[in-house]
Formats: structure tokens, C-alpha cells, sequence
């Protein structure tokens, strides 16, 4: 057992306490509205609400409940195996407040939920429709499962109306089956990606790779590779971050240097953008990198 490794200073950020911080929570309070941002603390918070050099404002809320059918190593979502049931009013509810909220852009991200047939997937689809129809200039991304491989739920995602069409990846093939739940494959990854992207060719793809796992740098570049060859529009890179001590040990701190150059070596091979760095998250500014990446 090696011990683990030190904390790098740049990742020593000032989670958000502040003022502003506390004033957002309040908005949210009264809209009933919980986010992964706030819910995680997370470190981007100021960037992905202040919004950008465009006022663009991103943020991320998770549906269907905060128990996941799942258990990657990565992740502290807790895990059953018959979650409570969904709620049938949450599309509209999340809908009315991201709506009066007055936001940019919305990531819609959620548990895997296996014990259910369409694995939520029309929950979701109905959600990104109540939101579109009371702000049709809201930008909205899903963040969603592998739903096992089933193409009719990758295709009532694709066809809900939304823009950004995102599944992660996580991780290298090699270090799949140690890092995600034994349920998800690299290969079915790559599948669903680019069966989302063939029935509807409107929709911009995006994926998203933990750093620190273990794995070496040629295998993150044929990651890379095997993305391009699917289609896949957009990547983001960060640091893998162990959330407790029962959860996978972090075995390196990749460097901002070394971040900058997964960065161009994603602009090399093609994609539309790619954020990368120690703090990058799947959402990281992700309204801002639409509307300067794809939309300019
Ligand atoms: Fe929210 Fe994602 Fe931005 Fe973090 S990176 S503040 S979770 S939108
Ligand atoms: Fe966490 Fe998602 Fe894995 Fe569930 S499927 S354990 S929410 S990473």
C-alpha cells in the first residue's frame, strides 16, 4: 500500500463561501432548485455562473433522485438497487425554475437507473421538452448513462430536442472494467456515441476523461483517436479526484503543463473544442465553449 500522494498547490482552490456565493444559494432556495455545483462545492462555480467573457452561464442539475443503480470507483453517488421511484412531476418542475432563472445554458445530468425500462431515458427526454418549450433560447446538454447499449433510449435522447448529446467515457479501455461499474464497456461507450450522432446529425457529441487513473499517455491519445473515429465533437480532460478513502486511490497529479498538452493535442486531431485541466469537469464552462466553439 503506498501512501497516498500530496495535494499539488494547484489544486489547493478556495472551495466557494462568499457573498455572492450565498446570494445564488438563496435564489435557489426559492426556486426549489438543487445543482451538482453547489451540492459538490465545486471549485468552478464562480466561472460557470459568472459566465464567461459572453455572460454565458452554465450550471448542472442531476434528476431522477440521488441514489444510482451503480458503484464506479470513482464516484460517491450512493448506490441501490431499486432507487425510489422518479418523480413524474420533476420534468415540469425543473423546467419552471431553470426557466425563471434566466440561465444560458443548462446541463441535465442524472444516476444510471437500471431497475427501469428506458432507464429514465424518457424522463429525461421530457424534461429537456418542458424547458425548451418555456425558453426555446436555452442551450441544454444531457449528461446521460450508456442505458446497457439500448438504442431506442439513446434515440429518445437524441431526438428530445436537446443540443449537446454527452456520455462519458471516464477512463481508458484498458482501465475500464477497474475504474467504472462492471456494467459499462468501453466499446458500448464508443456505440452509443456515435448511434446518437448517426440518427440525429444535428446534435453535437461530447466526453469526457479522468486524468491520474494510472493510465499512460499513449493510451489516453488512442482514447482520444478512437473518439474522433466515432464523431465525438467535444472532450473535456480534468483530474481524477478521490472522493473518500474507500474509493479508487489517486496514482498521479498531472501536471497544468501536461493538461495545456492533451489540450492541443485534442485540437490536432479535430474535436470542436477541448477543455482541459487539473479542475476541468465534464460542465466546465461548457455554455462558453458552445457559443465560442460551435456557434462563432
Ligand atoms: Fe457546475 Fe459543472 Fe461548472 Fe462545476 S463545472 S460549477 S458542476 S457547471
Ligand atoms: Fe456515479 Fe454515474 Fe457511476 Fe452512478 S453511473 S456510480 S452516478 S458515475
Amino acid at each position: 500500500e503506498n501512501e497516498r500522494l500530496r495535494l499539488p498547490p494547484w489544486l489547493k482552490t478556495t472551495i466557494p463561501t462568499g457573498k455572492n456565493f450565498s446570494k445564488i444559494k438563496d435564489q435557489l432556495r426559492e426556486l426549489k432548485l438543487s445543482t451538482v455545483c453547489e451540492e459538490a462545492r465545486c471549485p468552478n462555480i464562480g466561472e460557470c455562473w459568472g459566465g464567461g467573457k459572453h455572460g454565458t452561464q452554465t450550471a448542472t442539475i442531476m434528476l431522477m433522485g440521488d441514489t444510482c443503480t451503480r458503484g464506479c470507483r470513482f464516484c460517491s453517488v450512493k448506490t441501490a438497487r431499486s432507487p425510489p421511484p422518479l418523480d413524474p412531476n420533476e420534468p415540469e418542475n425543473t423546467a419552471k425554475a431553470i426557466a425563471s432563472w434566466g440561465l444560458d445554458y443548462i446541463v441535465l445530468t442524472s444516476v444510471d437507473r437500471d431497475d427501469l425500462p428506458d432507464g429514465g431515458s424518457v424522463h429525461i427526454a421530457k424534461t429537456v421538452k418542458e424547458i425548451k418549450t418555456r425558453n426555446p433560447k436555452i442551450f441544454v446538454e444531457c449528461l446521460v448513462p450508456d442505458f446497457r447499449g439500448d438504442f431506442s433510449c439513446v434515440e429518445t435522447i437524441a431526438t428530445s430536442g436537446l443540443d449537446v448529446y454527452a456520455h462519458n467515457i471516464e477512463t481508458v479501455e484498458k482501465l475500464t472494467p477497474y475504474v467504472r461499474d462492471r456494467r459499462a464497456h468501453y466499446r458500448q461507450t464508443l456505440k452509443v456515441l456515435a448511434h446518437a450522432k448517426k440518427h440525429n446529425p444535428n446534435l453535437i457529441t461530447k466526453t469526457s476523461i479522468m486524468l491520474g487513473l494510472g493510465e499512460t499517455d499513449q493510451e489516453i491519445e488512442q482514447t482520444m483517436k478512437d473518439l474522433r473515429e466515432v464523431g465525438v465533437d467535444c472532450l473535456t480532460l480534468g483530474q481524477y479526484m478521490q472522493p473518500t478513502k474507500k474509493h479508487l486511490k489517486v496514482i498521479e497529479y498531472v501536471t497544468p503543463e501536461k493538461f495545456k498538452n492533451w489540450e492541443e493535442e485534442g485540437n490536432k486531431l479535430g474535436f470542436l473544442y477541448t477543455a482541459s485541466g487539473p479542475l476541468v469537469r465534464s460542465s466546465y464552462k461548457a455554455g462558453e465553449f458552445f457559443i465560442t466553439s460551435i456557434l462563432k
